[in-house]
């Protein structure tokens, strides 16, 4: 940090503060925001000004000297609030991500850079590791190109600009395309936008959930049509936790399904696991309706989240997809995960699909271990809807993959 500001703002905002209040009570979220005040004035040694924000969000106002560098107190804040904190009944380990903007560098008025202050601590926020972000102009670029697209994404319905594209997921013990996954693709201004990229920025700025609607009946209009051709395919959607926000949801899933007169059994809502970190008994009664109305559900990207045991006995979930990052693990640790996944399987009585098969040897160390399903770049990349027809348009013996050791004698 090679500066001659004197002063700057700390944005700093604790980590996972709201698993905190939801799993141990508000009671204990005041005992932790007390002891991290305390741990704050320990670290701030010199004349810092120290505020609190919101509820668990703080300001700092500091000064810097030859000697004493911002730097040298985001490290103080990080190691502070880092330890352990023991309140009456719980050991509770935080941690805290910390932005900073300085005078009169990057501002000149003390609003100006606790804003920024703030946009460099959520940067740090959404993917990196450092202990601390500094507001720059890189930082600045990276965020007006986020806003751009923030604005693209709340637009891209109006402007046409989505489409779906459906990746074959396929049957282990007959090689058949038992489901297509519908993904969602989005041009925008000449370039493919990736969907890791736009999903969140429209989570973020609730254009998700009209998109989530616009995906639904898309997927759900394609289905009716695919039906024609091959009447048990199943089609998979993803959910963003975000969408059941919206009240209506269940009763809009109802209506588009009764609109194109599709079974809701051959509709798989794959929600991920984090899902059930947030306002769990509300979300589990959405998920519970939706299973009522006939509609299948999914655990998507399993074993990266929150582990959600109890939630998939208490939800009879029909599917476990089982993320790719295991299944490029296979060789290494992944495949106790697998077999953990498959053992459960049988107690509780979900189907199991595997993500992101890419060779050979990992389709037959799965399908050994009695997978039911598997998704991958083996199989098929993610495919056009004229792609896909022209597919299900074949032979039913064409259909089938000739990657797994199983379909020939079935
Ligand atoms: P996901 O739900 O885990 O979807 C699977 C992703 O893995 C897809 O990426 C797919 O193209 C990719 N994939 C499939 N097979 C392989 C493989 O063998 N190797 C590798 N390396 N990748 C494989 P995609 O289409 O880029 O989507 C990324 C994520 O964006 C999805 O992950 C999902 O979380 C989200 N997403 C996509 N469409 C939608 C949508 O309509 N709504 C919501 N809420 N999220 C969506
Ligand atoms: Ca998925
Ligand atoms: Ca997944």
């Amino acid at each position: 940090m090679e500066t001659d500001s004197q002063y700057a703002i700390f944005f700093l905002d604790l980590d996972g503060f709201k698993q905190v209040n939801d799993n141990f009570g508000h009671r204990v979220g005041d005992e932790v925001l007390t002891e991290v005040v305390k741990r704050i004035k320990q670290a701030c040694q010199h004349d810092e000004i120290i505020c609190r924000w919101g509820g668990d969000e703080f300001i700092i106002m500091a000064h810097q000297s030859p000697l004493y560098r911002f730097e040298d107190l985001a490290i103080a804040l990080k190691k502070h609030i880092n330890q352990a904190i023991i309140t009456t009944q719980h050991v509770i380990h935080m941690d805290c991500s910390i932005g900073i903007a300085m005078y009169p560098e990057h501002g000149q008025s003390i609003s100006d850079l606790i804003s920024l202050a703030d946009l460099s601590m959520y940067s740090r926020k959404s993917g990196g590791t450092d202990d601390y972000v500094m507001f720059s102009g890189e930082l600045e670029q990276k965020i007006k190109h986020e806003m751009h697209l923030s604005k693209g994404i709340a637009q891209a319905i109006a402007e046409q600009q989505l489409r779906l594209v459906f990746q074959p997921i396929i049957d282990s013990t007959t090689g058949d395309i038992a489901s297509v996954e519908a993904l969602l693709r989005w041009e925008f201004e000449g370039n493919n936008i990736p969907p890791d990229v736009f999903i969140p920025l429209a989570e973020k700025n609730g254009a998700i959930k009209q998109i989530g609607y616009w995906v639904l009946e898309e997927s759900v209009r394609h289905l009716s049509a695919l039906h024609l051709l091959k009447p048990q395919l199943a089609i998979c959607i993803n959910v963003s936790m975000i969408q059941f926000e919206d009240v209506d949801f269940v009763s809009k899933a109802e209506q588009i399904i009764n609109q194109y007169h599709v079974n809701p059994s051959k509709v798989h809502l794959e929600i991920t696991e984090s899902v059930f970190s947030q306002d769990k008994l509300k979300l589990i009664d959405m998920v519970k309706a939706l299973q009522l109305l006939g509609f299948m559900i999914s655990i998507d990207d399993f074993g990266t989240g929150y582990s959600s045991l109890s939630v998939i006995q208490d939800l009879h979930v029909n599917t476990v997809k089982i993320d790719r990052s295991f299944i490029n693990n296979l060789h290494l640790h992944g495949i106790d995960i697998v077999k953990a996944v498959m053992v459960m399987s049988h107690g509780l009585g979900y189907r199991v699909v595997a993500e992101g098969v890419e060779n050979q040897q990992q389709a037959n160390t799965l399908t050994a271990l009695g997978i039911h399903y598997l998704q991958g770049y083996l199989f098929d990349k993610p495919l056009e809807f004229d792609a896909l027809t022209q597919k299900l348009s074949r032979h039913p013996d064409e259909q089938r993959s000739p990657f797994l050791l199983r379909s020939a004698n079935s």
